[in-house]
């Protein structure tokens, strides 16, 4: 009986393992078998000097409600005008909102499908009491060391004045489009967009433009970042996850601490925001993350290979890796966390009233609804209030279809201009100003080449914002060939 046995578990253990084989051999690469191109011709050192006059224009976002500098941007525009002077002969000009910005490069056969690149002209603040801390003051557009410093050279002037030098380099290269190519510059994505990005989008949408799709910032090209490939990883992002803002509310009696009840209000909330970090959403292994992993894995060694390409078998510590990192974590579940928290008046007082914010960043397939009843299964005071915060929530975008011709002459542009890396899809946490445009298009992209390493991040929105004067090349090249690409 036991022979028995003994032999059926080891049939049943030779066919998985000959099941996991043949499945990790089955995987090839997804990437393009495409030639480099010769690099064109830049200036180096007169495109980097344009990025530099860009970030000393201070065109600050200081926060939702609060006035703008108007000076600031009339400057920009002043000088966008002065260094792309064929851009200006060229393609129409249209400011939306005094201050956003509508370029229209017509194309010279009707029937073709409009593309549109986006890109904003503000930029965060500078921390308060972190302006020593950078190495060259942040809005004096420094070029040294080889990099552009200050405050937008990577989010996301260098974008804006990267695809304004590639259309200048066209036109002087005797270039014209057959299908119309808009160029949208918002001026208040850092604060949502709602008087930029979504203004140009309903003006586009009243003159029934169908674009077939947007490329906006997002992802980038990482070195080191993504476990288990060596190569860099220039991820093309698919989707973003949506944003909202809850409020618990705790109300209770007050009182003297003297004689307190067993619970105030200020230990509910703190209870309910400790049951939440402890009782993460579900995850959920899905798309466009499962196609980052299937465009990665035919990158990485034969044991990550098959664990991916066996996900029967161990999608459960694929999950378990993902969950470790604050990065990966994002990209498999809803998140929900506790960003602010108030609550007492007074040393001795029994509070009244407490109250938490949580920030909820949405995965594509789940919305806010799901999210309160999650919260208010794990945090089980049915007394507590949940309400929507001051700002408005979006959900998360629509996924983008990588099967899609746009999305093949991207990862050909990308692979053309910048042999060195593989491309993948990938999911963005945060949100852009693509959201908008997500109605009249196709396809949205949300990527723009940049190359960061594991402590380049923190950079964006920080201290010490630079781009290398050589990979803002790549940028302006990259911007040329998709462009010619897709003539
Ligand atoms: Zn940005």
């Amino acid at each position: 009986m036991f022979g028995k046995l003994l032999a059926g578990f080891m049939v049943v253990l030779i066919v998985v393992v000959a099941v996991v084989l043949i499945n990790t051999l089955r995987v090839s690469s997804l990437q393009k078998d495409v030639a480099s191109i010769k690099p064109i011709d830049i200036d180096e050192e007169q495109v980097a000097n344009h990025l530099a006059e860009a970030i000393r224009l201070e065109t600050v976002s200081q926060g939702a409600g609060l006035p703008i500098k108007e000076s600031e941007f009339s400057r920009f525009h002043r000088f966008l005008l002065t260094r792309f002077p064929l851009v200006h002969k060229t393609l129409s000009r249209e400011v939306i909102n005094n201050y956003s910005l509508l370029y229209t490069w017509e194309g010279s056969e009707s029937d073709g499908k409009p593309i549109l690149i986006a890109a904003h002209m503000d930029v965060v603040p500078i921390e308060d009491d972190t302006q020593a801390n950078w190495t060259y003051p942040p809005f004096e557009g420094v070029i040294a060391d080889g990099y552009i410093w200050g405050r937008g050279a990577m989010d996301m002037k260098s974008s804006l004045t990267g695809v304004l030098e590639a259309v200048e380099y066209l036109i002087n290269d005797g270039f014209a489009p057959t299908r119309t190519i808009y160029l949208a510059f918002g001026h208040d994505e850092e604060v949502g967009g709602p008087n930029g990005a979504a203004q140009i989008a309903k003006l586009l949408k009243s003159r029934n433009v169908r674009l077939e799709f947007t490329l906006d910032e997002g992802l980038v090209i990482t070195k080191g970042i993504v476990p288990g490939v060596d190569k860099p990883a220039a991820l093309i992002g698919l989707a973003e996850k949506g944003l909202a803002s809850l409020r618990l509310t705790a109300t209770g009696k007050g009182g003297h601490s003297s004689m307190p009840p067993p619970h105030t209000s200020v230990g509910r909330i703190g209870r309910a925001v400790a049951r939440i970090e402890d009782n993460p959403m579900p995850t959920s292994l899905a798309l466009p993350a499962t196609q980052t992993f299937e465009y990665l894995a035919p990158e990485m060694s034969f044991l990550k290979r098959a664990i991916i390409a066996n996900r029967w078998l161990f999608n459960w510590l694929l999950v378990c890796k993902l969950e470790a990192t604050a990065a990966t974590n994002a990209l498999i579940r809803t998140t929900i966390t506790p960003t602010m928290i108030n609550g007492g008046v007074k040393e001795n007082v029994v509070p009244q009233k407490a109250s938490a914010t949580l920030n909820v960043r949405l995965l594509p397939g789940d919305d806010l609804d799901g999210a309160v009843s999650h919260i208010k299964d794990v945090v089980d005071d049915p007394k507590l209030k949940i309400d929507h915060g001051s700002k408005p929530a979006s959900d998360a975008s629509k996924v983008s279809d990588e099967k899609s011709s746009s999305f093949a002459m991207l990862h050909k542009t990308v692979l053309q201009v910048f042999p060195d890396v593989v491309v993948a899809p990938g999911l963005l946490a945060g949100r852009t100003d693509s959201r908008y445009y997500q109605d009249i298009a196709e396809n949205s992209y949300r990527f723009l080449p940049m190359r960061l390493g594991p402590t380049d991040l923190k950079r964006i929105h920080g201290t010490d914002e630079r781009i290398s004067v050589s990979n803002y090349t790549e940028i302006i090249r990259f911007y040329v060939q998709l462009l010619t690409n897709s003539k």
